[in-house]
């Protein structure tokens, strides 16, 4: 703690401007209800590994395969992250380099397939992400992009429909994986389908990966041949990602991500991944994950009580979508009234949504980052209590400063792992 603190001294007095803007975000961060479903809050411990001497070295290869002296340390760590990594999702081959989640799937996509061949991957519209074959990501630009759509009605995977196109455009891989669903995926269908065109099985679980090792999610080992995972959302880590395969994949996975995507990997991030694993295989953490869906459920009903139009209808694990039309409002007037009122979301396009990318219909919100604050099912009744009002009247700026007061006192009670805000 006495390094922690002596840094702290120090980034102050050498660069008092980047200080005090991360003294800021740390008192929003701290003061407001957080509630996109991507982000958290990494522990004491993570932040800590984060920021150690770690980032001082340079360690390209891999274990036993370096290309730098001086790795006797640092082979240890990666080593000890992988196996983690293994036991925790019960793979057989674990790549803990990669820099963020797209870069992850990059070196899956270089790994596996010839340029030009066919991803097919889930709309981004549809809650897909951008690396699953969106027009404006290298994954369309590079490779052939077909995808795949929810139900008109059901907002739900159409696995019928998802068959039917794989069958026609005879894919060499399926992705599944999304930031904006709020459903489970059916893995072993996916799996299925996969197999009966030939074509790889994806499953990037960013967004469910803490809900996956809680049991909360059925899990996407064996359908699927690769997992990838970012570190930072559900799974309360540092920004980071990895790559989770069988072990014939293993060879071409760890080439695509060293050398031919990444240089060094990033031993600071390995480190503090292992620490968000190590926290991750405790029993706390899976009644963490199950507390998530709790709280997301209880938010999604109150919001159903008051008249909100939930995509899908509800949620199934940690996050919600909203279509704000029936209220009179649209997606990134609702965010910004609400982040006024200390609740911050984020807008989002829903299903089929009329709307231009940039000003679309929805709003997101997920329970992760307020369950790691210990808040419960009585807290997402206030919240939803809060939404209500502020979208109900987002033009009224006393509201706003009234709910944003509230909400101050609301998280002044339940304290942010690993933020320490002192003064009043
Ligand atoms: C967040 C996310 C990513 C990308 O992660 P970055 O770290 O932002 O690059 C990829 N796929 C899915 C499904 C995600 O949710």
């Amino acid at each position: 703690m006495l390094e922690v603190e002596q840094a702290k001294l120090a980034l102050e007095q050498t660069d008092p401007e980047i200080f005090r803007l991360i003294k800021e975000e740390e008192r929003y961060q701290f003061e407001t209800v957080r509630l996109i479903p991507s982000e958290n809050y990494a522990s004491a411990a993570v932040m800590q590994a984060t920021g150690s001497v770690l980032t001082n070295k340079y360690s390209e290869g891999y274990p036993g395969k370096r290309y730098y002296e001086g790795q006797r340390y640092i082979d240890q760590i990666e080593t000890l992250v992988q196996e983690r990594a293994k036991a925790l999702f019960g793979v057989e081959h674990a790549n803990v380099q990669p820099y963020s989640g797209s870069p992850a799937n990059m070196a899956v996509y270089y790994a596996l397939l010839e340029p030009g061949e066919t991803i097919m991957g889930m709309s981004l519209p549809h809650g897909g992400h951008l690396t699953h074959g969106w027009n404006v990501n290298f994954s369309a630009r590079f490779y052939r992009a077909v995808q795949y759509t929810v139900h008109p009605e059901t907002h739900r995977i159409d696995y019928d429909q998802v068959r039917e196109l794989a069958r026609k455009e005879r894919p060499k891989i399926i992705v599944s994986g999304a930031t904006a669903y709020p459903r489970e995926f059916d893995f072993k269908t996916l799996g299925e389908i996969a197999r009966e065109v030939e074509a790889y099985f994806l499953a990037d679980i960013s967004h469910i990966a803490g809900l996956v090792v809680a049991g909360v999610h059925p899990h996407p080992v064996p359908h699927a041949g690769v997992v990838t995972t970012t570190i930072h959302k559900t799974l309360r880590g540092p920004r980071g990602a990895m790559i989770l395969c069988r072990q014939e994949h293993a060879d071409a996975i760890d080439r695509a991500v060293f050398p031919a995507l990444q240089g060094g990997p990033h031993n600071h991030t390995t480190a503090a991944i292992g620490v968000a694993l190590r926290e991750a295989a405790t029993e706390e953490f899976r009644e963490y994950a199950r507390q998530v869906v709790r709280n997301a459920k209880a938010l999604a009903g109150e919001l159903l009580e008051r008249g909100f139009r939930l995509i899908s209808g509800g949620t199934d694990n940690h996050l919600i979508l909203i279509d704000l039309t029936n209220k009179g409002i649209f997606g990134k007037k609702g965010a910004q009234a609400l982040d006024r009122a200390g609740i911050v979301c984020n807008y989002n396009p829903i299903p089929y949504d009329p709307r231009k990318p940039f000003s679309p219909s929805g709003i997101r919100i997920g329970t992760p980052a307020v369950t790691s604050r210990g808040m419960g099912e009585a807290e997402m009744r206030q919240i939803a209590a809060w939404m209500d009002q502020v979208i109900a009247a987002p033009e009224d700026a006393e509201l706003a400063v009234r709910v944003r007061g509230e909400v101050r006192e609301l998280c002044r009670a339940f304290p942010a792992p690993g933020i320490t805000v002192t003064d009043g």
